[in-house]
This record gives structure tokens, C-alpha cells and sequence, in this order.
């Protein structure tokens, strides 16, 4: 089990994952990045993942984030994965360096207005539920359109993709499903827009794999890398 595992062992088995999943795509490992999710872990991880080579964590709730950022004694940067509540966008905007959980219109309007107040031009993905799962937060693939031009329009925003997270199924071909849609709802709206939305953010530790093979820059690892988490 990966709970035992130092982290080092558990980074190396994780990055094989990688490259076999690249080898199998015929992509090459520099396009897919690691993302560690520290969430639930203490600020000690953090640190561990800052020591081990990572720039950046994901977190997916933002008071907890907050905290641990307060805590923690390495400079690192924050993002968000989980999903946002509206009234706390300007904390969001405060504490993050990247949001990938952008899910509905009036999270773009609001974080655009909090980043302006703040004077910051805040790197953000939209989140889809490609999956169509009930269970899993994402915009409709059908608000795409009015989402991308408020995007686009909005002054202190950056956006750089898409993010999805896919269904809890033990069928594989379900998780390739979501992240091929997410792909090409990507392509679609890249091309039509006249915009480049290089990061695609899908796969976490079980389904990594699928994600790459669709072409995934950004995996999330939680358990895979840090072991299995304390439960909320
Ligand atoms: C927790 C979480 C992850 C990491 O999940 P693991 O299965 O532990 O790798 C990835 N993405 C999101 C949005 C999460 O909330």
C-alpha cells in the first residue's frame, strides 16, 4: 500500500506510470505535469512536495487552504481544484495562483471582478462535467459558448484550459470517455475562439492512464503520491 511508501518511492512509481502512458500515446513525458494534492494533509506535506521539486500544490477547499498557507514555512504555489462557493471568490483570489474549478458564468464574472480589485491577473481553467456525472461538480458542455466569451472578455482573467473529473466507474473506458470530450470541447472552443487553451487538467491517481492517452498536461496526485487520506 502507498501509505507506507516514502514519497520518493511513491513519485518514482507514479512517474513510470507516466512515462508508459506517454510511450503508449506517443507523447513525450515533458508535455504532462504533476500537480500533488495536499488536501487533508498538514503543511508538512506541503513542504515535502517543495523539497522533492514541486512548485505548486493543488487544495480543493479554501479555508483549509488558507490555513496551511498561513502554516506552512516554504514558499509554494496554490491551486484550486475543488469546487468554488461564490461568496468566496476574493479569498479564493487572495490565496491562489491558479483556479482549475471554474464552473459557472457567475464564477467568471466574480473572479474577474475580485482579481480586479486585487490587481491581479488570476491564471484560470474552466471545469466541464464531460462525464455528465451527477456527482461531480463541472458546467454543461452546452455553456461552453457564453463561458468562453465571458472568459475572454473578462480583464483579469488568464484562460489557459479545461478541467474535468471523471466518474467513479470500474470500467476504464468511461474516464477515457470524459477526458476525450474534454479534448475536444477544448479544441472546438480553442479553434473557434481564436484562442490558445494549452492545459488540459484531468486524471488523478487511478486514472491517470486514460487521461494521458487523451492528452492530459496536468494530472492531480493525491493518494498515489502521499498515501491514502485521513478521512474529513
Ligand atoms: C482529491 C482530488 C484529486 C486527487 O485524487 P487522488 O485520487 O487522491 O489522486 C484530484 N482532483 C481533485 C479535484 C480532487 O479533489
Amino acid at each position: 500500500m502507498a501509505t507506507t511508501q516514502p514519497l520518493e518511492a511513491n513519485l518514482n512509481s507514479i512517474r513510470s506510470r507516466i512515462s508508459n502512458a506517454c510511450e503508449l500515446a506517443k507523447r513525450s513525458t515533458d508535455e504532462v505535469q504533476i500537480l500533488p494534492v495536499t488536501k487533508t494533509h498538514s503543511a508538512a506535506i506541503v513542504e515535502l512536495a517543495k523539497n522533492a521539486g514541486f512548485n505548486s500544490v493543488g487544495e480543493n477547499r479554501v479555508q483549509e487552504a488558507a490555513e496551511k498557507k498561513q502554516s506552512a514555512l516554504v514558499d509554494i504555489r496554490w491551486e484550486l481544484i475543488g469546487h468554488l462557493q461564490s461568496n468566496k471568490c476574493r479569498q479564493a483570489v487572495e490565496i491562489f495562483d491558479r483556479i482549475h474549478s471554474v464552473d459557472s458564468l457567475k464564477l467568471v464574472k466574480r473572479l474577474d471582478t475580485a482579481a480586479a480589485e486585487l490587481g491581479k491577473k488570476l491564471p484560470i481553467l474552466l471545469q466541464f462535467n464531460t462525464g455528465e456525472d451527477p456527482a461531480k461538480y463541472g458546467a454543461k458542455v452546452d455553456q461552453a459558448d457564453v463561458m468562453m466569451e465571458a472568459c475572454l472578455n473578462a480583464t483579469h482573467l488568464k484562460l489557459q484550459g479545461f478541467m474535468t473529473i471523471a466518474p467513479l466507474d470500474d470500467n476504464r473506458d468511461v474516464a477515457l470517455n470524459t477526458f476525450v470530450k474534454l479534448r475536444e470541447l477544448r479544441d472546438h472552443c480553442s479553434q473557434k475562439f481564436s484562442h490558445e487553451m494549452p492545459e488540459l487538467s484531468m486524471g488523478m491517481s487511478g486514472d491517470l492512464e486514460q487521461a494521458i492517452a487523451a492528452g492530459s498536461t496536468l494530472i492531480r496526485v493525491g493518494s498515489a503520491l502521499f498515501g491514502s487520506r485521513p478521512p474529513l
